[in-house]
């Protein structure tokens, strides 16, 4: 009995030690991408009841997997100061029982049309295949505020990303790599658009294809899975 509670424990500490090492590779890969710049953003996953989530105001070359911190979704931290949009994330996590993973970046293009107020509208396959839906602009908040994670929670309830007004942009996803896709996907949409603005007017897609091309992406995801 005290040998299987034992290598239950061990298997747990393993799995949390793997995720704090993807969440620091979710990290660098942000930076080397242009996706956020340092020290702004933050990336967290659930881990069972738990949150694992990047410490507060730390540069992600400096960050080691010993530096993601532990909380609960009461926001008690098990050691270490969590990023200050901790609440953001708990409400999302408290909201959307499918989401596994989020990730709060500053991107250049993106962060564009937050500061504008203009939302970007399903005008790429990809938005619709991998985001699912257009990206809107949500509320105006102070950073770290609750009223921020009230907001954020809101505007991602029936979606998979949002525009932080004024700020950046958050993206959940059922993992830390779906929710990096999507953050890719946003970032390069944003700038395709800005680039599309100058050439004409981007024509947005109907309603009925985005639901058609999401379908048809979520079928080619899980195929390419059962395949692995
Ligand atoms: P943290 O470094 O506390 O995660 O804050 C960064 C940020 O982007 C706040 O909105
Ligand atoms: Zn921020």
């Amino acid at each position: 009995m005290k040998n299987k509670e034992n290598a239950c424990r061990e298997e747990d500490e393993k799995l949390k030690n793997k995720l704090k090492r993807k969440i620091v590779r979710v990290c660098r890969i942000m930076l080397k991408e242009n996706l956020n710049i340092n020290p702004f953003g933050n990336v967290s996953c659930r881990l069972g009841k738990r949150i694992l989530i990047t410490p507060s105001g730390m540069s992600y070359e400096k960050m080691r997997a010993k530096d993601v911190v532990e909380i609960d979704l009461e926001g008690k931290s098990y050691g270490g100061k969590p990023s200050s949009e901790y609440r953001m994330h708990i409400e999302i996590y408290k909201a959307r029982e499918d989401v596994k993973a989020i990730i709060h970046a500053h991107p250049k293009y993106a962060t564009a049309f937050a500061v504008s107020r203009v939302g970007i509208p399903v005008f790429l396959e990809e938005i619709a295949e991998v985001v699912g839906s257009s990206i809107e602009v949500s509320k105006y908040a102070l950073p770290g505020s609750k009223e921020l994670a009230r907001i954020a929670a809101e505007a991602l309830r029936n979606k998979n990303a949002t525009l932080l007004a004024n700020h950046g942009v958050v993206c959940v996803g059922d993992s830390l790599e779906e929710a990096l896709d999507i953050l890719r996907i946003l970032e390069r949409s944003a700038e395709i658009y800005i680039l599309a603005k100058i050439i004409g007017n981007p024509y947005v897609l109907d309603d009925k294809n985005v639901k058609k091309l999401r379908e048809m992406y979520l079928k080619y995801k899980s195929d390419v899975n059962e395949n692995v």
